[in-house]
């Protein structure tokens, strides 16, 4: 939308003009044979024939060398509307009344005081064959006349232009038939839309000049009139008139213009300007294109199609003209290059957060498979020692048992670390079932107590609890015991000896709040953001001396989630940390039920 109307301002549409201009020059109309010429009244023939106060009489005998040579139209652009020199008028008139096809002016004036047609004097206008409009200045903001407007009505008065008429008569048409979308002489079709009360044609200036001759030589030598024959003539002042200025930089007088709109209805090769709607169309499916190809492909190949879709934007405008549509230049061109930078950039700077992320991911894990590695070697290390001493020596029978009991719990151990770390994966690639079963929150945590008793017991740690809500939960026991018994390990593990840990269930509205609140070491508000992700340890923690794998509450959470909860938390560095399982509950409320510990998952 930006490069929309970038295009529609007064910059972009300087732009679009200058690009016509070019595009123009670079694909002038095919070259043939003029249909017209222009016959110029210029310095010479003033000179000769008495000055600018004597141009009646000088066009009177123009008129009658012309009409020697048989033109098919003969058009003036000369407007006869103020009394003159009766005998001058007279002879005016007989002229006028000899010429074959004669298409007089009418010049539409606004100068600020007046406004409106100025029309041959009815003694001129009664021999012609149409009166057309000569207003050839374009009011373009460069002064370059582009187009010339095929019609112009005021106060209930239309003229057609002067060229449009000579092309009728010269075509042997009587009558104009139009529509709103185009303009029928005889044959030929115009196809050009009326726009408000507009309907200008863009005109194709002819690379080679319309043939010129001056009055002053055809009055000198009457026989080049024979080149008029069947051709449309235009008649008109070239001396002081040279005020049209053409794409190509030249200045050309009116009737010149005229004459090259006649040329340009003669080759029928309009030019067509895109409507809003082509042009909008346009950009929309630009700027789709640059997203699409950001969005589906990426690094060199990207920026490759990126590349030629600002060429194709670029090339559109030229294409478009060689088909003969007029495209503006700037939206298209604004467009691409919005789109495309935007889209690349977003892309590379997407692609750079994503690229952080994984990396740091990487980091972590690699970390704890170090961290993991390391300490299934402890284990390892004893069955190995074991192994090898009860295979070496003759052990008592007693030693035999307690190393084989060494053995089992130490490959016991080994075998629950690696069904963590399974546990971990399948967790987050959703493939763990999730059983459905109701059980009270109260004995999961009798369960928890026990299992944490002895740890928090050696470490001591005082564990106390508080209310506990007769409701039940509805989902995976097991996993939600997984889930409470690791905020218990956590709070003892990352608090100092001599301290309390308070655990309690509580309903707020539909939810149950399970709480496990410390005196520990807590954590920062940065550290609380990124506790859940998977490998994560805070320094803290780290440098505790407490082992871990940073991979507990990531699970947590996601057994939570998986039972339409969240956990929250609020934690104090130094002073003590709270974590607070919130899920819904079901509503029977049931009695105190002791169920037999299970000790499946393990941190
Ligand atoms: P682990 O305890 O194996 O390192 P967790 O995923 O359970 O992994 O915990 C991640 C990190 O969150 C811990 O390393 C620790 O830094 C921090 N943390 C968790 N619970 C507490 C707590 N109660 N007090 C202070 N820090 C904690």
């Amino acid at each position: 939308m930006l490069a929309l109307l970038a295009g529609w301002s007064l910059i972009g549409t300087r732009i679009d003009d200058y690009a016509y201009d070019l595009l123009l020059s670079f694909n002038p109309p095919p070259a043939h044979s003029s249909a017209c010429a222009i016959v110029a009244i210029d310095e010479t023939t003033l000179n000769d024939e008495g000055g600018p106060r004597a141009y009646r009489a000088i066009l009177a005998k123009g008129l009658e060398a012309i009409a020697a040579g048989k033109p098919a139209v003969v058009a003036i652009d000369m407007v006869l509307a103020d009394a003159g020199d009766p005998r001058e008028d007279e002879r005016l008139g007989e002229a006028l009344r000899v010429t074959h096809n004669l298409v007089l002016p009418a010049a539409f004036v606004d100068d600020g005081h007046v406004r409106g047609w100025e029309n041959p004097l009815p003694q001129f206008a009664r021999f012609a064959a149409a009166i057309g409009n000569v207003r050839a200045d374009e009011e373009s903001h460069d002064g370059v006349t582009r187009s010339i407007a095929l019609e112009k009505t005021f106060a209930h008065q239309r003229h057609w232009a002067l060229a449009l008429d000579a092309f009728r008569l010269a075509k042997g048409v009587r009558y104009i038939v139009e529509s709103p979308r185009e303009i029928q002489v005889g044959a030929e079709t115009i196809p050009l839309a009326r726009v408000g009360d507009h309907r200008s044609l863009r005109i194709r200036y002819t690379a080679a000049q319309i043939p010129k001759l001056s009055l002053e030589s055809i009055l000198r030598d009457p026989g080049l009139v024979n080149q008029f024959r069947n051709k449309a003539v235009f008649l008109g002042v070239t001396a002081t008139n040279d005020r049209v200025v053409t794409p190509y930089g030249q200045r050309i007088s009116g009737v010149e213009a005229h004459a090259q709109l006649f040329e340009t209805l003669e080759s029928g090769q309009f030019l067509r300007d895109a409507s809003d709607l082509e042009i909008l169309g346009w950009c929309v499916l630009i700027a789709a294109l640059a997203v699409a190809i950001f969005a589906y492909t990426s690094g060199w190949r990207a920026y490759v199609l990126g590349a030629l879709l600002l060429l194709f934007a670029h090339a559109s405008p030229v294409i478009a003209f060689q088909h003969n549509v007029v495209f503006p230049y700037s939206a298209p061109f604004a467009v691409a290059w919005l789109c495309v930078s935007a889209a690349a950039s977003y892309q590379h700077f997407f692609v750079r957060r994503q690229l952080v992320k994984s990396e740091g991911d990487r980091q972590r894990y690699q970390q704890a498979i170090r961290f993991v590695t390391h300490e299934m070697k402890t284990p390892l290390t004893a069955i190995q020692g074991s192994s090898e001493l009860i295979g070496r020596y003759n052990l008592t029978e007693d030693k035999r048992k307690q190393m084989a009991s060494m053995i089992n719990a130490e490959s016991k151990r080994l075998a629950r670390m690696i069904q963590t770390f399974l546990d971990v994966e399948k967790l987050s690639e959703g493939e763990i079932e999730l059983k459905r079963e109701v059980f009270p929150i109260s004995g999961i945590v009798d369960n928890c107590l026990l299992r944490i008793g002895p740890g928090a017991e050696a470490k001591n740690i005082a564990i106390h609890v508080g209310e506990i809500a007769a409701v039940s939960l509805t989902g995976d026991r097991e996993l939600m015991e997984y889930a409470v018994y690791n905020l218990l390990t956590n709070a003892v593990k990352y608090s100092p000896p001599g301290t309390e840990v308070l655990v309690a269930a509580v309903t707020h509205g539909d939810r149950l709040h399970v709480s496990v609140r410390d005196q520990g070491m807590g954590m920062d508000e940065k550290e609380l953001h990124s506790i859940f992700r998977k490998f994560y340890r805070t320094r803290r923690a780290e440098s505790s001396g407490e082992s871990g794998t940073g991979i507990g509450l990531s699970i947590v959470e996601q057994i939570v989630a998986h039972h339409h909860g969240r956990v929250e938390v609020t934690s104090e560095v130094g002073k003590g940390s709270c974590f607070t399982i919130v899920a819904p509950f079901a509503v029977t409320p049931v009695g105190p039920q002791s169920s037999p510990p299970t000790a499946k998952i393990e941190k």
